[in-house]
């Protein structure tokens, strides 16, 4: 089944929506752009490329931004493209991020466009889908730029949009996403003075957005914690220094960070083992056991106690053992994100303007997602503030509740999403650019 809305329908009800006489709406701005939305949109959903391999992609996105009268940088962290553009009137400067890489998923959605794409992922041939929706963000983020340069005479200030890598995380053994993107000089071009990001998600239908001051999105920090012992025959376990039972008793010990240590009235966090490894024979304490695990946070500051608090247990529990410990936690700078932490004056600042695109009805305040995302490193990097919000994409017949999520291979995003997400967009950058950085 193929499931297509008349694409139009949703920005056409939004432009009548808002009140007669108001200037330029985003709505009516986008509604002649949103067919070449649709064709974006499809065409790179059609030919989706894994992370660091965005090459088709990339060049699409520079030749469009080019084609619009942007100054375009390339190859940033392999793939990354940036554009800016400088308005006729003096103003403050904004940065609009959207990523472009796709995921290893076979797509199983029904779609005259759907995706029959190959890629290489951990050294195997696998089918490749844009399942996260990033096909949409370059689309509506094309989409917004295209407006905004038509009325580059009249723009306050400059606007650079930063076209991103590898948001879904760079093959092993790579670096890639926003950390490199900071480290090869994306603000170089332009240093903004905030940062605006938005993601399609299943769990809010078409016509909506959400955001929420604060934290929106939790931190990831991916750990790695290898426990020393002695090797002996399993039948004269005192013989040696069992790995296994420390590692035990560290997984157990650390389930007191969140429950016992963490202050939960302030904000929630996890601590999750995903590997535990060692052995190779049942009679055999082995030498070596290795954990690995990510822990999630909402919080800066609660984001390192729990880091540290880990590194205390697994420290102390393996002393008291007689065994060592070999700690990356976290395992590295680049595999962590930050809090994807929403400026609340900032986040108060554009929901107004996203009341106004697009009705103070279809604007809701977001839950909080325990889900990361590599954006807040461009804020980070250069102490900007930044926000994030969320374009809903299941269609007006299913439940978001139960809706197939990103990541799934029936991902199905309903294209009235791209009017809502850049309307949201477009009017957040002009309000922003009109009313300058306070
Ligand atoms: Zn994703
Ligand atoms: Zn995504």
């Amino acid at each position: 089944m193929t499931r297509i809305l008349p694409a139009g329908c949703l920005l056409l009800a939004i432009a009548t929506a808002l009140p007669a006489g108001a200037a330029e709406p985003a709505a009516t701005q986008l509604a002649p752009l949103l067919p070449q939305m649709s064709a974006w949109r499809r065409d790179f959903h059609q030919h989706p490329e894994l992370s660091n391999r965005e090459t088709r992609t990339a060049k699409i996105v520079a030749e469009e931004l080019r084609r619009m009268g942007y100054e375009v940088r390339t190859g940033i962290a392999h793939t990354g493209v940036t554009g800016v553009i400088k308005g006729g009137r003096p103003g403050p400067k904004l940065a609009i991020r959207a990523d472009m890489d796709a995921l290893p998923v076979s797509e199983e959605v029904e779609l005259p466009f759907a995706s029959k794409a190959k890629g290489e992922y951990l050294g195997k041939q696998v089918a490749v889908m844009h399942a996260c929706g990033h096909d949409a963000h370059m689309a509506m983020t094309l989409g917004v730029a295209a407006a905004l340069a038509k009325q580059r005479r009249d723009l306050p200030g400059e606007v650079m949009f930063i076209f991103q890598p590898a948001e879904e995380g760079a093959p092993p053994g790579e670096e890639g996403g926003a950390p490199l993107m900071v480290k090869e000089g994306v603000f170089e071009a332009l240093r903004p003075d905030a940062i605006f990001g938005m993601h399609v998600v299943s769990t809010l239908p078409v016509g909506t957005v959400a955001v929420r001051e604060g934290g929106a999105m939790a931190s990831s920090d991916t750990f790695r914690i290898v426990v020393k012992g002695r090797q002996s025959h399993g039948a004269t376990p005192w013989a040696g220094v069992d790995p296994i039972v420390t590692a035990a008793e560290i997984v157990t010990a650390a389930q007191t960070i969140v429950s016992r240590k963490l202050d939960i009235n302030k904000e929630p966090a996890v601590v999750t083992f995903g590997i535990f490894d060692g052995g190779s024979r049942f009679n055999i304490v082995p030498e070596r056991a290795e954990l690995q695990g990510t822990v999630r946070a909402f919080d800066e500051d609660m984001r390192q106690q729990a880091l540290a608090s880990l590194r205390d247990i697994t420290t102390h529990v393996a002393a008291a053992h007689g065994a060592t410990v070999e700690l990356q936690v976290p395992l590295s700078v680049d595999s962590s994100n930050p809090v994807n932490y929403n400026d609340p004056a900032l986040t108060r600042r554009l929901r107004a303007s996203l009341q106004a695109a697009l009705g103070a009805e279809h604007v809701e305040e977001a839950r909080r997602w325990t889900a990361s995302e590599d954006f807040p490193h461009f804020g980070r990097a250069i102490e900007v503030p930044s926000v994030y919000f969320f374009v809903g994409a299941t269609p007006p017949d299913s439940d978001p509740a139960t809706a197939p999520g990103n990541h799934s291979p029936k991902f199905f995003l309903d294209e009235g999403a791209l009017a809502t997400g850049s309307t949201a967009m477009l009017q957040a950058a002009l309000d922003y650019l009109e009313a300058g950085k306070n």
